[in-house]
């Protein structure tokens, strides 16, 4: 018999990574992380999780980049996040107009990694910076915790009222101390 694994869907673009507005990034020279990115990691990989990275990348069907760029861009981000790792890296390759069932919100993404790890969704957790992040947790029935980089500050104030129960956190690391906290009530 299989054991479940405690996962997290964890957001790249000003989550991870930091995120220019309006900039699509196609550069691996241009990966950069949050100062306190590694520092999560650390702890995560402390909590047992086994980390995933879930990335809306509209940038390929929009026409801005290829697949392979954006592959290229995930390579770097994996050397940079060493020694922590990353268990597998999924994102929706669609532009919004294209009404494709993997862009976040939708589920999909999050359905198929739960299935091919045998996620245990009561322990775990999505993180990100948008509402789109949180609409997709919700719509994986799984608990989600927003950080206030790039995107989420905006995000927060444009989306008071649906984010009012949303355990909202300043950074990735902020969400990591706060996941820890949880764990230690059990
Ligand atoms: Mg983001
Ligand atoms: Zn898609």
């Amino acid at each position: 018999m299989s054991s479940k694994i405690k996962a997290l869907f964890i957001d790249r673009d000003g989550t991870i990574i930091k995120e220019k507005p309006g900039v699509y990034l196609c550069d691996p020279k241009k990966v950069e992380l949050y100062k306190n990115t590694k520092a999560a990691f650390k702890l995560f990989k402390e909590l047992g999780y086994t980390i995933f990275i879930v990335s809306n990348q509209s940038g390929i069907g929009r026409g801005y980049f290829t697949e392979r760029e954006v592959k290229a861009v995930h390579k770097k981000l994996i050397a940079l996040l060493k020694p922590y790792e990353v268990k597998e890296i999924v994102f929706c390759p669609h532009a919004p107009s294209q009404n494709c069932s993997c862009r976040k919100p939708a589920p999909a993404m999050g359905l198929k990694l739960i299935k091919k790890y045998n996620v245990d969704k009561d322990n775990s957790f999505v993180i990100g910076d948008k509402k789109s992040d949180i609409d997709f947790a919700s719509n994986l029935n799984m608990r989600a915790v927003m950080v206030l980089t790039a995107n989420g500050k905006k995000q927060q104030k444009k989306y008071a009222k649906d984010l009012k129960n949303v355990k909202i956190c300043l950074d990735l690391l902020g969400a990591a101390k706060y996941i820890k906290k949880l764990q230690r009530g059990f």
